[in-house]
């Protein structure tokens, strides 16, 4: 049977100090500082579907409506995200010591980054909630999605990005009718003059700055478990910046325990940053509950590239509560596992989602893995985002006769 389209959608929970918002109007952070978190309504989605309503559906994120903000399905903004394949790269795996080894691959996304997700999610809960132009700092790619989606719903967006970040997330922010801005500086300073615009009444939909990104990128996490058949892996590894990817795969699976669709004991997350802006490992290895900002800030994965994190405390208990761990890789390794997967399985990946190879491959040296393991690593972006990262030489140019080389 085909449900009517349903959101158990409840309230809005400060992450903190637990002070309840209403969801039906357009909310920022909680007034303590913290991001604000979606809370459902479980009992009710445990009333009314089950994990064999959710098979027959369409094959895309809309698919968990129940758990989803969006309460009406006309307001749905869509360009066709979700359901990404999990494919095995064995012999890669194999070869790094963890034969065991998945990718969940975000590069066939909209856009070609899982941040379509949360700007799918976000940007239709902003048209239900009547929100017309929407503002955020970006080091790219979230840009790209939200100006792409906002276009889709008829919204303005004015993005506000980094020098260094890729040209193409430029260009589709461009293309996509956004007001564009680029900044002599890092993302932390393009927040501050994305802060003019939202003072001048643009919704601030800065990471973790609303709550409905977070939404978004749960999807992952109740994709993998669905597509294992309902049951979760033993350890997911995931390139952290902002870390909302990594909560929302924590939420998921709390919500998919709490309704009963999931038993057993949570996978180890782990947060895999590069050594030259590792904020989260840093404070996860002194045993802290906030993160210190990191000075200098540098890395070739630029998804990844940030130094402050709203939601750090939230990181930080995700990967302890369930006895992972925080690892920093460096750049030369990313390229060179980047390389060597693509060679290896025809899997080319994004800088960000070749860290988690690099991390792999640590976590097995360092004997934190022990090789047996079910490992789930997240591929956040297309490799066709970042030429420029390629170990690419350029063949010699041959005259239109040449005999070719033996
Ligand atoms: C944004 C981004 C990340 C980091 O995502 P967070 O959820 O903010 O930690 C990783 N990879 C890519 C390709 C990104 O664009
Ligand atoms: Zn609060």
């Amino acid at each position: 049977m085909v449900q009517p389209w349903n959101s158990a959608l409840s309230h809005l929970e400060c992450g903190r100090c637990g002070t309840r918002y209403d969801a039906d109007k357009p909310q920022n952070l909680c007034e303590c500082g913290t991001p604000l978190l979606v809370r459902y309504d479980l009992d009710q989605v445990g009333r009314t579907v089950s994990t064999k309503d959710i098979a027959g559906r369409p094959n895309d994120l809309w698919r968990y409506h129940e758990l989803l903000p969006v309460r009406e399905q006309r307001n749905v903004v869509s360009l066709g995200e979700g359901m990404t394949p999990i494919l095995p790269i064995r012999d890669y795996g194999t070869r790094i010591g963890v034969p065991n080894l998945l990718v969940k691959d975000e590069g066939l996304l909209p856009t070609g980054s899982f941040k379509a997700r949360g700007a799918a999610v976000g940007i239709s809960r902003a048209l239900e909630l009547g929100i017309e132009r929407i503002t955020m700092p970006t080091n790219g790619n979230a840009g790209a999605a939200w100006a792409t989606y906002a276009a889709r719903a008829g919204m303005k967006s004015l993005i506000v990005m980094p020098q260094e970040a890729p040209t193409i997330t430029r260009m589709e922010c461009a293309m996509a009718g956004a007001r564009l801005y680029i900044v002599d500086g890092l993302i932390g300073d393009a927040g501050k003059i994305a802060g003019q615009a939202v003072a001048d009444g643009w919704f601030n939909t800065s990471t973790l700055k609303e709550p409905y990104r977070i939404e978004g990128k749960k999807t992952m996490g109740l994709e993998i478990v669905e597509q294992l058949g309902w049951r979760m892996p033993d350890v997911i590894v995931y390139p952290t910046g902002g870390g909302v990817g990594l909560i929302g795969i924590r939420k998921a699976l709390d919500e998919l325990l709490t309704l009963g669709w999931l038993t057993g004991r949570l996978p180890k997350l782990v947060a895999v940053q590069a050594s030259g802006v590792a904020p989260i490992v840093r404070a996860f290895e002194e045993g802290a509950e906030t993160a210190e900002p990191w000075e200098d800030a540098s890395t070739v994965a630029f998804g990844i590239n940030v130094a402050s994190a709203l939601g750090d405390f939230l990181i930080l208990s995700a990967i302890r509560d369930t006895g992972g761990t925080a690892v920093a890789v460096d750049d030369a390794d990313i390229l060179a596992h980047q390389a060597a997967c693509a060679a290896a399985e025809g899997m080319l990946m994004c800088p960000e989602g070749a860290a988690t190879l690099a991390a792999v491959a640590q976590l097995k040296d360092k004997g934190w893995l022990d090789g047996s393991e079910e490992v789930v690593v997240l591929n956040t972006g297309s490799d066709l985002k970042y030429p420029h990262t390629a170990a690419y030489d350029e063949p010699p140019l041959l005259a239109k006769d040449a005999v070719l080389p033996s």
